[in-house]
């Protein structure tokens, strides 16, 4: 195809300049067209309108210089590691030299990426020489080289001009992915058709779509580097809305789709209440009450249910879920509770069958683990609607799983689900009503986008009698006072966790894995008490028997994996020690501290690392001693990490934002969202609407991997 006939949705490698082997390294980003490329956005600026001149330079500036090589080279220092140094001058006087230099960059040696006489820009902080002379150093500069062909031209990308900094991707580097920005641009002419509604771009004032693109690559030289670096020029700002508008007006379609839908009208009867009072096992706190009003206000009117209910660590969500079931058990349709692990799945069962023992329902449980036979029986079950509440995992969504009258489908922990399994769960019955649960507080900006479709309750108090986990930071040295402390705790009637990031095989020499630690533990340290392991890869029969032993205070150490990371329900533990408390997320560490603190006595919960040379570690390590409130840690890791990975790789249902960034556009996505919720609610045409809905309908599921728009 010539490049002339090219469109927004033309495959990539049909461009100039890309070809079948560049297009598969861009595939590793996700760009397959035309269009991923220019939403390919740079992630910061460099102004080359003006150039500092070596001369110039003060000590603790961040800039770019222009200079040409004089020598380099690798040394070894006297620790025997080695550092790529190189000379630069731009002949700007006396003192127009600066060494920059690179630690371990044999590469740079090896594949001689720099030579004499080249003329290269370098970016970085300017300091002093602290050894030695004294001279000008940048250390670890970005550079980028310019070929003897190009120095200067008059039309060049790089130089005398704001200029885009892209992040490489595998071989392609800033420079290269600026030519083939350009190249597409140049190819694409005014056939840039506009993402964004034209009354949505008159009603907010935003620049039209061909505009934004070109200039949020190529800015204009008035644009100010300062508003560029905040993302905040009309240009960025406009590309940054109309993502979020997407997103927005994809996920308030989905919303008004499921509203639509018949659903059930189920009916609060003195039964109900009756059987509510007769299994309860203790007060509910007043935020359990009003979110129960919540869900069951849901319940009762004919629009299908779409809830998340929130809660934090040990907020007593499981007791909410089970009043909401009992209303659908009364009015005769089934239940089905999806847990992420087979050993929640397993303590949800026998506390809910236990619970429910007074009732005339039957309660089972569908995990892969069970029995053929005894599986498909069950499967037999669940269609001919014998059985009335089903917990499971997410064996529960298979396909040969058919309910005879499902009312209610419950998630537990949805953060460890995808969103495309949540939807799965609602195609299996008609309609029925949908209650997700998360204990992962989510900051309200991801809130917004991520369960945009649905409504939300949230607990925000803990049951009563809880006293604040107090959480230490310790290190090897104080290894044998963390083991002398839980053998008190223990012996006082206690029960204790130990957890450990893996099972069996390190990667590292040095880490303790769960299952050498077991043995060490149990024979050599706790003798005198009942120890036993716990792991992802047991047997499920062995992990249950674990866990029934360790609920009944039977055993009294627990050594562990993350497996117990979520919902495990042991009021009675009231120690936890974590080794190599460094290695673990923020969130995880949370989630794995909730498993204590929840009866009423004071939990303690070590946190054992390695002196980590790791700032990022360290601030998770304070913030956990700091504060137990799942919101605060919840905002700290998500700064600390990133939007993109604030669930880690578990999570499949976060859109990628390719320009927008939760963090640092949290008041455009509001904007952005209101408009897309006006929009969808009150378009200005039906044909504008349509035009758009079409369009989303074949972006959405592509882009943000998310599907049935509308
Ligand atoms: P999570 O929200 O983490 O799923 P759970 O539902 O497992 O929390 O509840 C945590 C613990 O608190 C459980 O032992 C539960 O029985 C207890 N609990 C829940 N609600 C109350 C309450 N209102 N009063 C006393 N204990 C409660
Ligand atoms: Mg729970």
């Amino acid at each position: 195809m010539p490049t002339s006939n090219l469109t927004l949705a033309s495959e990539v490698k049909y461009l100039k300049g890309v070809g079948p082997a560049r297009a598969e390294v861009l595939a590793t980003r996700g760009i397959s067209t035309v269009e991923d490329l220019l939403y390919y956005a740079p992630f910061r600026y460099e102004d080359r309108t003006r150039l500092t001149r070596i001369h110039d330079l003060i000590p603790g500036q961040t800039t770019t210089i222009f200079a040409k090589v004089l020598t380099c080279g690798l040394m070894r220092t006297r620790r025997g590691t080695f550092i790529f140094d190189l000379a630069a001058t731009d002949q700007s006087g006396p003192g127009g030299i600066i060494r920059c230099k690179w630690f371990n960059a044999v590469y740079l040696h090896r594949q001689k990426v720099f030579r004499q006489g080249q003329r290269v820009f370098f970016y970085g902080k300017v300091e002093r020489d602290p050894f030695g002379t004294g001279n000008l150093q940048m250390i670890q500069p970005q550079y980028e080289i310019l070929p003897e062909s190009e120095e200067g031209g008059r039309d060049s990308l790089e130089v005398g001009r704001i200029v885009p900094i892209y992040e490489s991707i595998g071989r392609l580097s800033p420079r290269v992915l600026r030519r083939l920005i350009s190249t597409a641009l140049e190819a694409l002419g005014d056939r840039i058709p506009d993402r964004l509604p034209p009354s949505v771009l008159g009603k907010n004032k935003l620049m039209r779509g061909a505009r934004a693109v070109r200039l949020t690559h190529f800015p204009e030289n008035e644009d100010k580097l300062e508003d560029l670096s905040r993302f905040r020029t009309p240009s960025q700002v406009r590309m940054i809305f109309e993502e979020f508008f997407n997103v927005g007006a994809g996920l308030a379609l989905r919303r008004r789709r499921a509203k639509a839908a018949p659903g059930i009208e189920f009916r609060v009867r003195d039964t109900v209440r009756a059987a509510i009072k007769r299994v309860l096992p203790f007060h509910p706190t007043a935020a359990q009450k009003r979110v129960l009003k919540e869900i069951v206000d849901d319940m009762r009117s004919p629009p299908p249910m779409n809830r998340l209910l929130q809660g934090d660590v040990g907020s007593g969500k499981t007791i909410v879920a089970v009043q909401a079931a009992l209303v659908a058990l009364d009015n005769g349709y089934q239940v089905a509770l999806m847990a992420p692990t087979e050993i929640l799945a397993t303590q949800h069962f026998f506390y809910i069958r236990d619970l429910l023992a007074p009732l005339p329902y039957s309660v089972d449980l569908l995990i892969s683990a069970r029995r053929a036979r005894a599986k498909a029986d069950l499967k037999e079950r669940i269609a001919t609607g014998a059985v009335n509440l089903v917990v499971g995992t997410h064996a529960l969504i298979e396909e040969d799983v058919q309910f005879a009258r499902l009312g209610l489908a419950i998630v537990d922990e949805q953060h460890r689900f995808g969103v495309m399994q949540r939807f799965k769960f609602i195609r299996k019955a008609a309609t029925p009503d949908v209650l997700v649960m998360t204990a992962t507080p989510i900051p309200r900006t991801l809130a917004l986008t991520l369960y945009g479709d649905l409504d939300f309750s949230v607990i925000d108090e803990l049951p009563p009698r809880r006293t604040p986990i107090e959480t230490r930071l310790i290190n090897e040295s104080g290894r044998q006072a963390a083991f002398d402390f839980i053998r008190a705790k223990v012996r006082g009637g206690e029960q204790a966790y130990v957890v450990y990031p893996v099972i069996e095989e390190a990667a590292r020499p040095d880490i303790r894995t769960a299952v050498r630690m077991f043995e060490y533990l149990a024979r050599n340290v706790f003798p005198e008490f009942r120890v036993a392991l716990l792991h992802g890869r047991l047997p499920s029969e062995e992990k249950e028997g674990v866990m029934q032993l360790f609920k009944r205070g039977e055993i009294q150490i627990l050594v562990s994996t993350t497996v117990i990371e979520v919902g495990v329900d042991v009021p009675n533990a009231a120690v936890m020690l974590i080794e190599h408390a460094d290695g673990f997320g923020l969130s995880q560490l949370h989630q794995l501290r909730g498993r204590i603190g929840r009866g009423s006595a004071q939990s303690y919960c070590l946190l054992m690392a390695g002196d980590s040379p790791n700032e990022v570690a360290d601030e998770r390590l304070r913030t956990m001693c700091e504060t137990t409130d799942g919101f605060r840690i919840a905002e700290i890791d998500l700064k600390l990490r990133g939007p993109g990975e604030f669930f880690g790789t578990r999570q499949s249902g976060i859109p990628t934002f390719r320009i927008a960034n939760l963090l640092r556009d949290q008041e455009i996505l509001e904007w952005a969202k209101r408009e897309a919720a006006e929009f969808v609610e009150h378009p200005a045409s039906r044909e504008e609407f349509e035009s758009y809905v079409a369009f989303l309908r074949k972006d959405w599921p592509r882009r943000y991997g998310l599907a049935g728009v509308a």
